[in-house]
């Protein structure tokens, strides 16, 4: 008889900003009745901590200090707020999340995720930058999601309401490039595909394709 693995099946979705990977990641789990982990609201967490109490985003220390200190709570009310999902808080997210120490002080709780999901779920999905590169490099399933730059500026464009709202697209661009460029050429975890990762451009695909797409590789891999 084969022996039988203990190791919950851990799906990596890593990908840059409006690449659609948030929204798969959460098809996929609830599709699979995985537990979800989505690794940018603690990078997030750290940033808005750092905007909340006025801390220079540029003092890696302090930043360091930030992310060590937060707890399962914090973390929670922290995702929870609507400030996370602002422009704001991603741009100080993709500062703090440079540091080695930031990185360093989250490893452990999305380990500790993927090892053990929550609610006895039989798996986990995390989505992110770094999953199938150094969170959980033996991942079965990688998938690195991404479109060009100009069709994920064009999303978030329309998510904060386009023209009419007064959102400036050629701001949302650039913001756009400059949050690509600092997690691209960041010496600590860049945002790389992994090796063994399966790439999926969604320049031309809307959701429901490039659901079925990345199921059809989840499908082939677990
Ligand atoms: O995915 P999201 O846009 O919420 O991520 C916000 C920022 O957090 C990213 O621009 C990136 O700098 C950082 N991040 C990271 N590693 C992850 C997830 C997010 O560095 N695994």
């Amino acid at each position: 008889m084969s022996p039988v693995s203990s190791v919950a099946p851990v799906i990596a979705i890593d990908g840059p900003a409006a690449s659609g990977k948030g929204t798969l990641a959460r098809r996929v789990s609830q599709t699979l009745g995985y537990a979800l982990l989505d690794t940018g609201a603690l990078y997030r967490a750290v940033g808005l901590a750092m905007l909340r109490a006025g801390t220079d985003l540029r003092d890696a220390e302090r930043a360091t200090v930030t992310a060590r200190a937060l707890d399962a709570a914090q973390i929670r009310d922290l995702t929870a707020d609507p400030a996370l999902r602002q422009d704001a808080t991603a741009q100080a997210a993709s500062i703090v999340s440079a540091y080695p120490g930031v990185r360093q002080a989250l490893l452990d709780f999305q380990r500790g995720f993927a090892a053990t999901p929550p609610d006895g779920a039989a798996g986990s999905v995390l989505d992110g930058r770094d999953i199938g590169t150094v969170i959980c490099p033996d991942a079965p399933v990688k998938l690195f999601v991404t479109a060009s730059v100009e069709v994920r500026a064009t999303r978030r464009f329309k998510e904060l309401g386009g023209a009419e709202k007064g959102v400036d697209f050629d701001a949302v661009l650039a913001d756009m490039r400059a949050r690509d460029e600092r997690d691209t050429t960041r010496a600590f975890a860049p945002l790389v595909p992994a090796e063994d990762a399966v790439v999926l451009d969604t320049s031309d695909l809307d959701a429901d394709a490039a659901f079925d797409a990345a199921m059809r590789v989840i499908r082939s891999h677990l």
